[in-house]
This record gives structure tokens, C-alpha cells and sequence, in this order.
């Protein structure tokens, strides 16, 4: 099938008598109106785009992956953090101790 439905259409109605020029001219028409309109498409699927946390669209996905890497990394290091404190904790009582029986 034709990428110019249209001028297709039109030509045939007109009973195929168009010159080749104004053919040609039309269906240049048409494909760079059919382009503009997909690629406005495109641009308002990106900017309305309602995300949600099943959305598989490559930009939304890495965004979540790099959220939950962030997370993670954030509960480790407050995980660290408890884990220093436990340890600083139970090393001046084992000083205190040492210096007790002493
Ligand atoms: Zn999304």
C-alpha cells in the first residue's frame, strides 16, 4: 500500500488525470504532514506522560533502577552507621572493664 493514501485517493477521483508534477508535489505534502504529526505524537507522549510502576518505557525503567540503587545505598550506609556505633559502644566498655580489673 501507498504512503500517500490521499493524493492517491484524489488522483484516482479526479479520473488519474493529475500532471506528474502536482502528483509528486502532493504526496511530498502528505508524507511531511503524516511526519509532523508523528513526531507531535511523540512529543506529547513524552511530555503527558502519566508514569506509574509497571511503566516499561526505557526512561521511566532506568529512573526506577536508579531510584531503588539509591535506596539501597542509603539503608546501607544508615546499616553502617548502627553497626559503627555498636561497635564504638562495645569497645569502651570493654576499656572500661580492662581498666576495672586492673
Ligand atoms: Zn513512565
Amino acid at each position: 500500500m501507498s504512503d500517500t493514501p490521499e493524493t492517491d485517493a484524489a488522483v484516482i477521483a479526479a479520473g488519474g488525470d493529475w500532471s506528474p508534477v502536482l502528483r509528486a508535489v502532493s504526496q511530498r505534502l502528505e508524507r511531511q504532514r503524516d511526519e509532523a504529526i508523528r513526531q507531535l505524537e511523540n512529543l506529547k507522549a513524552s511530555a503527558i506522560h502519566t508514569c506509574h510502576d509497571q511503566c516499561q518505557r526505557p526512561m521511566c525503567v532506568l529512573r526506577r533502577e536508579r531510584d531503588e540503587s539509591r535506596e539501597l545505598a542509603q539503608q546501607m550506609s544508615e546499616s553502617n552507621q548502627v553497626l559503627m556505633a555498636d561497635v564504638c559502644f562495645y569497645r569502651n566498655a570493654w576499656e572500661q572493664l580492662k581498666e576495672g580489673a586492673k
